[in-house]
């Protein structure tokens, strides 16, 4: 399967999590044996091509890609995770959403100091979760360069603002 193969496999939720919203599920994909191996495999190709030598995911549907991915390359995987949830102390950082802030948090010895790091989310929308978790993994050590993702969706400028903080951006797929 090619990655053109795989966006069929994407299911759209009207008006979730609130009204207005086109969300994009990537439950279909997963569910999907031949797709979700598809999909992990172009992933994992792009992090080999760029030399990863740690794969992070993003809490919680960048676990799923994100670990896919590590297990495949046989590479260490590190969760970014939402507050309160890793068992030692933490380095943290907090982020702008529409409404309030979030924060996410990552253990500061999961990293070795100048590690390549290859970041994996399943969506990036204005970008704001994927350049909070760019930020704590270069804290804690890391260099991070390429952030990867399933869906983009360009009209909300996240990639571009990636970019625009010296990461190379690829994604899967695009929805308008
Ligand atoms: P951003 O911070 O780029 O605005 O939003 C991206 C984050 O929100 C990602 O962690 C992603 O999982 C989640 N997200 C936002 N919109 C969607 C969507 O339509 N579908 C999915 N699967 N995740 C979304």
């Amino acid at each position: 399967m090619t990655a053109d193969d795989l966006k069929p496999l994407i299911r759209a939720i009207p008006d979730f999590p609130k009204p207005g919203i086109l969300f994009r599920d990537v439950t279909t994909l997963i569910g999907h044996g031949a797709g979700f191996a598809a999909a992990t495999r172009l992933l994992a190709d792009r992090a080999r091509a760029v030399g990863a030598d740690v794969i992070a995911g993003i809490e919680a549907r960048g676990f799923i890609f994100g670990a896919a991915v590590a297990a495949r390359l046989e590479l260490p995987f590190v969760p970014v995770r939402k507050p309160g949830k890793l068992p030692v102390p933490v380095l943290a950082i907090d982020y702008a959403l529409e409404y309030g802030t979030d924060t996410l948090e990552v253990d500061p010895d999961a990293i070795a100091e100048g590690q390549k790091v290859v970041v994996i989310d399943d969506l990036i929308a204005t970008g704001g979760t994927a350049l909070a978790a760019v930020e704590l993994l270069r804290r804690a050590g890391g260099v991070v360069t390429e952030a990867l993702f399933v869906i983009d969706l360009p009209d909300l400028g996240g990639a571009d603002r990636l970019r625009a903080a010296g990461l190379t951006v690829e994604a899967l797929m695009d929805f308008e």
